[in-house]
């Protein structure tokens, strides 16, 4: 079987592996637009902090490592075209030759491009940057040695830009944090993005919320921002961090089908309507409107994903009680271990330096249904950890009870009897007891 892949990223080099690994007589051949195969460019914004030492510690795996797997890598080179009908993909090199692979199934994961954002004057002004590749890690590293910026403008406190502030300050850059909506980190609650938004301030960082950029200009060496609210800065670097938008014209100029924000459509399988094809990439919504639930995309617990911010939609939202005030805690609780010991019944056992901040669970209210998470903490707080059970239970349609049940690990230096996860799912099933109650009385 011959397999084409199109990009090089986790999409790509995933999907290439595997198959090598599963099927290893498929010939698997990887185009890939530029040099950096299985590149983490989740990794970028610790490379610019200076905590990855040289930009090639960023590969996963390096070239070699990859052909040592029987795959091909065509490097540098574009997929122009799928011919569906012939089964033939279409490509570029550097050098502008053109080439055609047959191929009896391809993947394309094509990934994503940065939003750019409607900013007055933006475009080919030096100094600008965005954030996706290499070649953008690249070029802002240059900036940075060569200009020696003393100060820098985020536009956007997404996770990307609240990376990037970390790692600008780290090189003793002062940052200043533009987001136009009312608090950093949108894709969780802001009860939860105000304690990111004091982190932000301790470290020097100085966050502008609800106010949107408009306009870019010169001024001399530096760079002049202006915005909503009389907004005004000069500053000497400008990152623009605003999100991105799925690249998918390869597809869809070959006729795939494409659902919300220009996402491709494939099935559960990653097929998309054009026979033989499929598409890997993180932006493809499902083709059935089941499978567009937010709880069941692969990633809804995590973070970076898109589907995080889901479980904002307005049913989801704290339910108004028959009398008195609405009270979030019905949906929506937050559980501070360490501000709140009456409430969250410190654990059993020593844990050191562990302070998580929950803000769980959106759920189902008629089946129980954890349907998504929200964590926060310091990096002693094992967030990502906690974020994995709530993953885990998510993928396989727990309820929030029984995430009590979970018979986890337990070492005194490590863990506690009841996991923090746990401890929350208590009390949510807890206060939501109470609250039927007294609704019923
Ligand atoms: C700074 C930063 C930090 C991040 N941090 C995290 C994180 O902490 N956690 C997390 O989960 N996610 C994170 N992400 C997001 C994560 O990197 C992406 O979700 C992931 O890279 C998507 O992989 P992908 O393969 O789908 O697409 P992309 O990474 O967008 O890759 C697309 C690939 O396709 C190639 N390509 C495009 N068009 C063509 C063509 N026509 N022909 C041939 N090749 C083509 C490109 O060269 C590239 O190799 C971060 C992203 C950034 C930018």
């Amino acid at each position: 079987m011959r397999l084409a892949v199109v990009g090089g990223s986790d999409a790509g080099i995933s999907a290439a592996l595997r198959a090598r690994e599963l099927v290893p007589t498929t010939e698997v051949t990887a185009v890939v637009a530029d040099p950096y195969p299985n590149f983490s460019i989740c990794g970028i914004p610790y490379y610019i902090s200076g905590e990855v030492g040289h930009w090639q510690n960023l590969a996963h795996r390096t070239q070699s490592d990859l052909e040592a797997t029987g795959m091909r890598l065509r490097l540098n080179t574009r997929a122009t075209r799928i011919d569906v009908a012939a089964q033939q993909l279409h490509v570029l090199d550097e050098h502008g030759a053109a080439d055609v692979l047959d191929y009896d199934e391809p993947v394309v994961g094509t990934g994503a491009v940065p939003v750019r954002p409607p900013i007055e004057g933006l475009d080919g002004l030096d100094g600008v940057h965005v954030l996706h590749t290499m070649d953008d890690t690249f070029t802002l590293t240059r900036t940075l040695e060569e200009c020696r910026p003393t100060s820098a403008l985020i536009v956007g406190a997404g996770y990307v830009g609240l990376e990037m502030a970390e790692g600008l300050t780290a090189r003793g850059i002062h940052v200043t944090q533009v987001e136009m909506l009312d608090e950093v980190l949108p894709t969780v609650d802001s009860e939860l993005g105000r304690l990111v938004r004091a982190e932000l301030a301790e470290h020097g960082v100085d966050v502008v919320n609800g106010t949107t950029v408009r306009r870019v200009s010169r001024a001399g060496e530096r760079l002049l921002m202006q915005g909503d609210n009389g907004f005004s800065r000069e500053v000497d670097l400008v990152l623009a961090v605003l999100g991105v938008r799925p690249d998918t014209e390869l597809l869809v100029s070959a006729g795939a089908t494409t659902g919300t924000r220009g996402a491709v459509l494939v099935d559960s399988a990653m097929r998309t309507n054009l026979p033989h094809v499929f598409a890997t990439c993180r932006w493809a919504a499902p083709r059935t409107s089941r499978a567009a639930s937010p709880a069941r995309t692969r990633s809804a617990a995590t973070p970076a994903s898109p589907a995080a911010s889901a479980p904002r939609s307005s049913s989801l939202r704290p339910r108004r009680r028959p009398h008195g005030p609405p009270r979030p805690r019905g949906h929506c609780r937050r559980v501070h271990l360490r501000h709140q010991p009456g409430r969250a019944r410190r654990p059993q056992g020593v844990l050191p330096g562990i302070a998580p901040h929950h803000h769980p669970s959106h759920r189902d209210t008629t089946t129980g249904r954890l349907l998504g998470a929200q964590l926060v903490g310091r990096r002693s707080s094992e967030i990502a950890k906690r974020v994995d059970i709530y993953a885990t239970a998510i993928h396989h349609g727990m309820t929030v009870d029984s995430i009590s049940e979970l018979d986890l690990s337990y070492t005194p230096p490590l863990g506690s009897p009841w996991d923090a996860v746990q401890l929350t799912a208590q009390a949510w099933v807890r206060d939501t007891k109470s609250d039927q109650a007294s609704s019923v009385s």
